[in-house]
């Protein structure tokens, strides 16, 4: 609708809206433009507040043309302040931004596939496909089942959680023996040669728009303002720019009065490239090869590593990592203040923002939102083994009074 057509991230070269994404004269990747003016004239607070529920509320800040046709119960997720957690955490306030319960496909993946299947059909393919790390392959496969060919890549050593909530649907699911990074490498191959929509490669300018709107949310959802802090996962650290462009987009529409978020990025030590360049203080990303739990977030070579890298810089945020046993910690501490189960990447949120707390970087008394991208039923075997035993009785009161010495009677 608003959307004037695509520009070069590096060179500022303009492009049509068409399934493209790198620019042909410096390689630089291609971002959406949008005629702002225009936005203004049409999208504001009274008409957003008589909006339904879901992320196609933001559709002027989103690039489709038409209806949309996808996501259509997807976003407007739970944010909470989070009492347990900030006192468990010894700072004043503290929200979770809750995509463990996005709809239908419990991530925050829910999110960009709605904007770009929505594209897809708009440009008239038959045939969608992605490269995932888990929860971008069950949101493609669970959205497309109607209206698409689909065919899903991930590495064949995912979590068997992620690899049947996204066969369940009945779609085509390519285990690739390798990590994303190849699983990426295959895909971008298989996009040239093959007239698919491939939602993170030849569409990913449109797909990751979607991502705005989990930062859109925040700043509604803390009634027409931003946080002083946010700590954001990052796997190609396109959510953490998209989160930085929505706030930018609200506060230039005059939607929020000031924008002085800081960034932070948790990144799992067994997979921390854009972590690594912020210690050294270098703009390159060196790929690494990566060996942690947090499967959804293991990208050793991040597509938009650097724009993270100079989001985080720009803002006066840090880039941090957290290891294995801490991402399991960190599970486990949101679940028992807050009741909410999450997976590894939130495991790593979590324990990312208790480091930066502890370290003064988010002093005590200000507040942070913390971003809980996915939902710990995917995931379940990394704590498995970490867990209280079971109290296991036979159905007797005498032996229930055997086992359990509790008060009460
Ligand atoms: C994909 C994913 C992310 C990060 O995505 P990027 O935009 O690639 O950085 C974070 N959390 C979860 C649970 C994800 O599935
Ligand atoms: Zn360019």
């Amino acid at each position: 609708m608003f959307v004037k057509g695509l520009r070069c991230r590096e060179c500022g070269r303009a492009y049509p809206k068409e399934p493209i994404f790198v620019c042909e004269w410096c390689f630089g990747p291609l971002e959406v433009d949008y005629d702002y003016e225009a936005i203004k004239r049409n999208f504001n607070r009274n008409e957003l507040e008589k909006r339904p529920p879901t992320l196609w509320r933001y559709r002027e800040l989103l690039p489709i043309d038409g209806e949309p046709s996808f996501g259509l119960t997807s976003g407007y997720t739970p944010f909470i302040e989070a009492k347990n957690l900030a006192e468990a955490l010894g700072i004043k306030r503290c929200y979770i931004k809750d995509d463990s319960v996005n709809h239908p496909t419990l991530s925050f993946k829910d999110r960009v596939v709605a904007v770009a299947l929505t594209k897809a059909k708009e440009f008239g393919f038959k045939t969608v496909a992605c490269a995932s790390t888990g929860n971008l392959a069950n949101a493609v496969a669970s959205h497309s089942r109607k209206g698409f060919d689909c065919y899903v890549f991930i590495p064949a050593d995912l979590e068997p959680s992620k690899i049947i909530s996204s066969s369940i649907y009945g779609v085509n699911v390519v285990a690739v023996e390798g990590n994303y990074d190849e699983v990426n490498r295959l895909c971008a191959e298989i996009a040239m040669r093959y007239r698919w929509a491939f939602v993170n490669v030849n569409l990913r300018p449109y797909y990751a728009e979607g991502s705005k709107t989990y930062g859109f949310e925040i700043a509604e959802q803390l009634g027409f303002r931003l946080p002083k802090h946010i700590v954001i996962p990052a796997a190609s650290g396109s959510l953490v720019t998209k989160i930085y462009k929505g706030f930018k987009e609200f506060y230039e529409l005059g939607l929020v009065k000031e924008f002085n978020t800081r960034f932070h990025i948790a990144q799992a030590e067994g997979c921390a490239p854009i972590v690594h360049a912020f210690r050294e203080g270098s703009n390159i990303i060196k790929p690494v090869k990566p060996k942690t739990i947090a499967k959804s977030i293991a990208i050793g070579n991040p597509a938009d590593g650097v724009y993270a890298l100079e989001v985080v810089r720009k803002t006066g945020g840090v880039a941090e990592a957290v290891t294995d046993e801490e991402i399991i910690e960190g599970i486990k501490l949101l679940a028992e203040t807050e009741g909410i189960f999450t997976e590894t990447a939130g495991g790593v949120t979590v324990s990312v923002t208790k480091k930066l707390i502890q370290r003064g970087i988010i002093p005590k008394d200000e507040e942070v939102v913390v971003c809980i991208t996915g939902n710990g039923l995917k995931t379940q075997e990394v704590v498995a083994n970490s867990l209280r035993n079971l109290i296991k009785v036979k159905p007797t009161l005498e032996d229930f009074k055997k086992k359990i010495k509790a008060g009460g009677e």
